[in-house]
């Protein structure tokens, strides 16, 4: 059972109900909307298909919408720029402002000229163009071309090292935020994440509106990382968004970087993406470069709880063969490097968390064992997966769907919707065990160890028990 979970980017290459069905049946765990792309009408189109294949592949699967989120854009330009070094270039804070220079366009940020200083780089769709602000006052941003590229209309813009006052979230990612909840998605990401408050603020939002959905604090530039540990602790879990981390920090230190924040969720018990570039070449090309390869292993040795694919599948050429090189490599990896020493230096807050690590010292110290735990809000479960058992695969049942479906995401964990015989925990664990025997999970003799903090005869008992299947 392969422990890393893959996360893909369904768009135009990815939305027919077959290919959903290829992508399930290849490995894929979860799903991501991106909302910078996606209609409303595409979203309800290819959320129908995704339940729809995952109810006839009888596999649960997770479904995360990504909120744009508050991103810097350029506005439009009349015929695409080609810009030469040494070129001035204007940025418009507002619409009213009169064009001063040849090149000059409308930003969609009124703020740019209050944050930007002259001497700070603007780059440019991803960093392809480089600019360097000369003059800046409130009205307009004026630089000086560094690097010469093609510049077209609505480009991204980052800011290195810039500390921006965006809002949290925009006028349509709350219509997003709207949809997402209606359908029911099991997460949302928010962009740009940059301050503790800007994810409690969503997970108020969607408390308010009964969603049980969780929140993934996309981390992309530098004011996120100076407040990382807030951040970390405030969200259900954190995406390296690599693209933008890429633009706003120096691209030596990404790996770094990576490694900070992974070593961060460890320590505070939140699940952890890897996302982006992880097999770019193959939008083109049906097999991977082999430092695609040794990026994928070493997101595996920092065992980290999912990889995550964006254009490779929602405009790729092979975005099934993607799933597949993700789903062979890894598998690969971890039978070769069992997991451990995760979250060896994370508090043991709670005797909930003291019980799961004693539970997993003993799978552990059990050659072939496997854990299996009963949970109704997932709690007991989720703190399974981040401590990270050695070999074990865990097995989690939970009678509610939406509690299985957040499961998915977890680090070696397979989840089931399970009702549990009220009152008789053991017949609960032979239902249990009768699910995984049908699925080829569990043979006559392995041993399990078996967690749950379910209710007995009234009380809330968090129990361990070691029995053969
Ligand atoms: C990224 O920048 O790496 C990322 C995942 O964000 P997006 O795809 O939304 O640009």
């Amino acid at each position: 059972m392969r422990k890393t979970k893959i996360l893909c980017t369904l768009g135009p290459a990815t939305e027919s109900p077959e290919v959903i069905a290829e992508l399930i049946a290849k490995g894929a765990d979860v799903m991501r909307l991106n909302m910078s792309h996606a209609s409303h009408d595409w979203v309800r189109m290819v959320y129908a298909r995704i339940r729809e294949a995952a109810s006839a592949s009888k596999r649960e699967i997770a479904v995360l919408m990504d909120l744009t989120g508050p991103s810097i854009r350029t506005g439009d330009v009349e015929q695409p720029w080609q810009l030469q070094v040494g070129d001035t270039v204007e940025f418009r804070c507002k619409p009213e402002v009169t064009a001063s220079t040849h090149y000059s366009v409308t930003v969609n940020y009124p703020d740019l000229g209050k944050d930007l200083k002259a001497g700070d780089i603007i780059m440019v769709d991803g960093g392809m163009i480089q600019i360097k602000a000369t003059e800046v006052t409130q009205k307009h941003v004026i630089g000086t071309v560094l690097t010469k590229g093609e510049m077209k209309s609505r480009r991204h813009i980052n800011l290195p090292g810039v500390p921006v006052r965006l809002p949290p979230l925009t006028q349509k990612d709350y219509a997003d935020l709207d949809l997402g909840v209606e359908l029911g998605v099991d997460y949302f990401a928010l962009s740009f994440a940059r301050e503790p408050g800007h994810i409690q603020h969503l997970q108020l939002l969607l408390e308010q509106k009964r969603s049980k959905a969780r929140v993934i604090a996309k981390i992309e530039n530098q004011q996120a990382i100076q407040n990382l540990d807030a951040l970390v602790e405030a969200s259900g879990g954190i995406m390296i968004a690599r693209g933008d981390l890429g633009s706003e920090c120096p691209i030596e230190d990404l790996p770094l970087i990576q490694r900070q924040i992974v070593e961060r969720c460890s320590y505070h018990g939140r699940k952890v993406i890897v996302a982006t570039q992880m097999l770019e070449s193959m939008i083109e090309n049906p097999v991977p470069t082999r430092a695609e390869v040794t990026d994928i292993f070493n997101a595996v040795i920092e065992q980290v709880d999912c990889v995550m694919l964006s254009g490779e599948t929602s405009v790729g050429r092979y975005p099934a063969k993607c799933v597949e090189v993700l789903d062979t490599v890894i598998s690969r990896i971890e039978q070769k490097y069992p997991s451990g020493r995760f979250a060896s230096d994370a508090p043991l807050k709670t005797n909930k968390h003291k019980t799961v690590k004693a539970a997993i010292l003993l799978a552990n110290s059990i050659p072939g064992s496997k854990l299996l735990v009963f949970t109704l809000r997932g709690v007991m479960a989720h703190l399974l997966a981040h401590q990270r058992p050695e070999f074990a695969p865990i097995f989690a049942f939970t009678p509610n769907l939406h509690v299985s479906r957040t499961l998915v995401t977890a680090r070696g964990v397979q989840p089931f919707v399970l009702s549990f015989v009220e009152g008789e925990p053991e017949a609960s664990i032979r239902a249990a065990l009768d699910l995984l025997r049908r699925d080829g999970h569990i043979k006559a003799g392995d041993p399990l160890v078996i967690l749950s903090d379910a209710l007995y005869e009234g009380v809330n008992v968090d129990a361990i028990l070691l029995q053969e299947a």
